[in-house]
Order: structure tokens, then C-alpha cells, then sequence
């Protein structure tokens, strides 16, 4: 994979809430790897995976060689993006909090943990550590999913004197096994689906980010130790009807959709990342706009690698959403 960042499309199948309204408006080409919704709209991306692909096959067609990255110590991240209800955190996680259940529905994140504690367990001759960070982000604010007592810092994103990211105030556990990464993540979906005074984490409103840090420690042939170390960052965004405020029909509802700073604060360094004349400029894409796009600069530019997963619904009622998912996704790549 030679591109910075790559996408990904993923249609889920239809679930119970779309019985009265069943009608397809996607159509994916996975050989051709384009998605046309409608009549005309035709996108082309990196990976269209087939409608109703199972959690395997897209793992392993778009997730398996970014691992390499990780390993080979450059930071990477895997974000989900597309509308309430269109299969981010099914992607990411699995259906419901007990990601654990079943293993054919594991997600990208068990899956990728599998996977990393194999490969390192295969290096005999390097040491390895393995912290996760999980957090939640609403309105800017920054929680710390795995530690939601009431005397908690606030987390503050920085940089330190080389401009790599620094998340100050949160917990970073140290994880032996994949057991107690499964721990973590049991252990933050409850906290994010509760509401704890501090912030009501739901998962429309609230974009969650869990960080897994591998260092790696090794004697090299020439006597001299090395170092490596690398974050993979799986960020579970809020729903992208929020990329845009509604200032209601005809004044009634007003301000059910508020803009929310981190997908708009995304919008614009992807803008930047992808506009030539932005380029030309050499400066640095706003990252500093939200604490979301902070947490994901490392990920962006430079070695690093990201995967942004476009989900979408297959029903033609969210056929302007899927539009909307899909123009964003477009500019992504
Ligand atoms: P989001 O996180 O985008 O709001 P969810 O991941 O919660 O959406 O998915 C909404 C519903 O659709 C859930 O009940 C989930 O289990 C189901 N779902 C999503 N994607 C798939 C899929 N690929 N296969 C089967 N069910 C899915
Ligand atoms: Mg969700």
C-alpha cells in the first residue's frame, strides 16, 4: 500500500429497522471496485467491498497489510465514517458491546489485536509492549472511556518538542494478553453507553477513539538495542449527518443537528490534504482545529497510513446521506 491514505466502502445489509423501506439504491462492484448509487452516481475507491460482506472478508481485504505498517513502526489508523446506523462501530467493534461473543463477527479491532499479539509473539527475540487508550470525544471535549471516576483529569492533547501527539490524562493500560484488550474494550463501550456526569457519551453523538501503542525492544546484529514504537488508532466517528447544522424546517426543530466540531475540524484537513494549491504552500493541514483531528495527525502525512471506511446504508430513504458519505469519501482519497 503506497498511498498515505486509502478507502474503503462497505454497505451493510439490511437490519430489522429498514423492513418498510427495503429497496436497494446501492449497487458495488467490488471487480471494479466501484459503488453506483441510483442511476448515475458512480464513485470509484480503493476497495468497494460486496453488499454484505462478512467481517472477515473485509478484514482481510483491506485491513491485513496495514498491520505491516504498525510493525514496522509507523503510526496508522483505521476510521470509520458514514451516517448513524450505517455500520461503524459494527465494522470496528462487532454487533453489540460483548465484541467477544462470537468470533466470526469479531470486528476490525479484535481482529487486528489477534493478529498483532501473533506476529510479536513470533519475534522471539524482541520484547514487546502493549498499551490501549480509549476515549471519547463530544463537543471537543476529551474523556478517558476506561477511567470514568468522578475525580478524573481532563485529557489534554499536546504536542511534545518533536510534534508527535501527546494524550495527557488517560489511562493507558497495559495489556499482556488479547483478554485484556477485550477487558478494555468491554470496559469502555459500557462507560460510553452510560451516562456519567461528566459527559453523555452516546454512540451517535460522540466519536470514540481507541488507541493501541506497540514498542518493541531488540538486540540488533550490531550489539546496539532498538527501538521501535507505533500507535494504531481505530476512531469510531459520530454520525456524519452532523457534518452539517440544521437550523430545522420552517423553525421547528431547531438545532437537532448541531455541527460537530471534530467531523467539521476533519472535513477541512482533508480539504487541505487533497487541495493542490494548499499544498503548494507547504503548510501544515489545520490539525490543531479539534482535538479529534490532533489526536489523528500522526496518522496523516509523512510514512504514516490511514484507512477511512466509508459505511453506508443500502435503503434508498438514506439515498441523500449515502450522496452526502460518499462526495466526503471521494475527496478523502
Ligand atoms: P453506527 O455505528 O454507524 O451507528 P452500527 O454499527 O451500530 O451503526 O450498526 C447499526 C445496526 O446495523 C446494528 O444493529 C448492527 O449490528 C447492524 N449492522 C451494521 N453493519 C452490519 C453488517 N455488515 N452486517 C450485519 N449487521 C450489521
Ligand atoms: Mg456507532
Amino acid at each position: 500500500m503506497d498511498v498515505p491514505i486509502q478507502v474503503a466502502v462497505r454497505v451493510r445489509p439490511f437490519t430489522y429497522q429498514d423492513r418498510n423501506h427495503d429497496v436497494v439504491c446501492l449497487n458495488s462492484l467490488p471487480h471494479s471496485n466501484q459503488i453506483i448509487l441510483g442511476d448515475g452516481n458512480v464513485f470509484d475507491f480503493d476497495y468497494v467491498l460486496p453488499i454484505g460482506c462478512t467481517q472477515s472478508q473485509f478484514f482481510n481485504t483491506a485491513i491485513g497489510s496495514l498491520l505491516n505498517y504498525v510493525l514496522e513502526g509507523y503510526d496508522t489508523s483505521v476510521i470509520t465514517y458514514g451516517q448513524t446506523a450505517s455500520g461503524k462501530t459494527y465494522t470496528l467493534f462487532g454487533p453489540g458491546v460483548h465484541c467477544a461473543l462470537s468470533e466470526t463477527e469479531f470486528g476490525i479491532i479484535p481482529r487486528a489485536t489477534r493478529e498483532l499479539f501473533h506476529q510479536l509473539g513470533e519475534c522471539l527475540e524482541r520484547n514487546f509492549v502493549i498499551k490501549v487508550t480509549f476515549l471519547g470525544i463530544q463537543e471537543d471535549i476529551v474523556c478517558d472511556l476506561l477511567n470514568t471516576n468522578q475525580f478524573q483529569r481532563e485529557v489534554i492533547i499536546s504536542e511534545d518538542q518533536y510534534g508527535s501527539v501527546i494524550v495527557d490524562g488517560a489511562d493507558e493500560v497495559i495489556c499482556q494478553n488479547i483478554a485484556e484488550v477485550f477487558n478494555c474494550i468491554h470496559i469502555g463501550m459500557s462507560n460510553r453507553h452510560a451516562n456519567f456526569s461528566s459527559l453523555s457519551c452516546n454512540s451517535v453523538n460522540c466519536h470514540t477513539i481507541f488507541m493501541i501503542s506497540v514498542k518493541q525492544q531488540w538486540e540488533a546484529d550490531s550489539g546496539m538495542i532498538e527501538l521501535r514504537t507505533s500507535k494504531l488508532i481505530f476512531a469510531d466517528l459520530a454520525g456524519s449527518e452532523r457534518t452539517y447544522s440544521s437550523e430545522g424546517i420552517n423553525g421547528w426543530f431547531p438545532g437537532i443537528i448541531k455541527m460537530d466540531p471534530g467531523l467539521t475540524a476533519l472535513a477541512n484537513v482533508v480539504s487541505a490534504l487533497s487541495d493542490p494549491v494548499w499544498k503548494n504552500q507547504r503548510e501544515s493541514p489545520p490539525y490543531m482545529e479539534s482535538n479529534l483531528t490532533k489526536i489523528l495527525k500522526d496518522s496523516f502525512g509523512g510514512r504514516a497510513r490511514a484507512l477511512f471506511v466509508c459505511c453506508l446504508s443500502p435503503a434508498s430513504l438514506d439515498f441523500d446521506e449515502s450522496l452526502n458519505s460518499l462526495r466526503y469519501a471521494t475527496r478523502v482519497q
